[in-house]
């Protein structure tokens, strides 16, 4: 079934690993793509380039989510290209971590920049197009850690907990103008960057989760459907556990 047929999404972060997942999912389920990456253009036009041969449009774009000009910029040409903003992921993501007391000051703005003004920047570009439409499904990703809170992750955490702060606050703003905002938490979810570690920390972390696996980007593109579409019309202002148990 096709849950979100003529809808355009704006997915920030869209060249590699969950971002990656999300594009692929949502083309088949018949939405117009328009993704980001900050530097991966290879994967970005690989991507797209696999996806153009489907009949929903996709196009990437560079740009740093962490810049509000060029968040601004980029909204303009989404319209331009798109003529619509219907859905707004924003999944682009870094970790720096390090024990407070390594941690710098640089690691710390820059994790808060690309992870929670990023948020901010693509959430205020975007809502004038939204307010007028009067719809549109805004997604943002935090984390278990960004709950929980994790040894070595302060910035990670600190922004990942600030993401559901801001889109709790969104959703009471706008939910009068049908303008959805939730939030999506994934656990360990296991991409290409997780691929490369040590399988036996690997199987440790796999057996900690009750559903004893790791979740797959699919898992967490499943999510992102069914908040972005109607499915979810009566839904706003939720945290969403893709974790495979983690928190219970
Ligand atoms: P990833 O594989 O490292 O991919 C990150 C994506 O974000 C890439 O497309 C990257 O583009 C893009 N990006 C990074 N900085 C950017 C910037 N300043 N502007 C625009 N795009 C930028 O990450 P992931 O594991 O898929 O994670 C995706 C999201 O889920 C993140 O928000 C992460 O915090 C969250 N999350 C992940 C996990 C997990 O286990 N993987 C768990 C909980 C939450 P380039 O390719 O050009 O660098």
């Amino acid at each position: 079934m096709s849950f979100l047929n003529g809808k355009v999404a704006i997915i920030t972060g869209g060249s590699r690993g969950i971002g990656r997942g999300i594009v692929k999912l949502f083309v088949e389920h018949g939405a117009n793509v328009a993704f980001t990456y900050s530097s991966s253009s290879k994967a970005a036009i690989e991507l797209e380039n696999e996806l153009s041969s489907n009949i929903p449009k996709v196009k990437s774009y560079q740009s740093n989510a962490a810049d509000f000009k060029a968040a601004e910029n980029l909204t303009s040409s989404v319209i331009e290209d798109f003529g619509k903003i219907d859905i707004l992921i924003n999944n682009a993501g870094i970790t720096k971590d390090n024990l407070l007391m390594r941690m710098s000051e640089e690691d710390f703005d820059k994790v808060i920049e690309v992870n929670l003004k990023s948020v901010f920047n693509m959430t205020k570009a975007v809502q004038r197009f939204m307010l007028k439409q009067r719809y549109g499904s805004i997604i943002n990703m935090s984390s278990v850690v960004g709950v929980k809170g994790n040894a070595g992750q302060a910035n990670y955490a600190a922004s990942k907990a600030g993401v559901i702060g801001f889109s709790k606050s969104v959703a009471l703003e706008l939910g009068s103008r049908n303008i959805r905002c939730n939030v999506i938490a994934p656990g360990f979810i296991e991409t290409e960057m997780t691929s490369e570690l040590d399988e036996e920390i690997v199987a440790k972390w796999r057996s900690a989760i009750p559903l004893k696996r790791g979740g797959s980007p699919i898992d967490v593109a499943n999510a992102c459907v069914f908040l972005a579409s109607d499915l979810s019309s009566y839904i706003t202002g939720q945290t969403l556990h893709v974790d495979g148990g983690m928190l219970t």
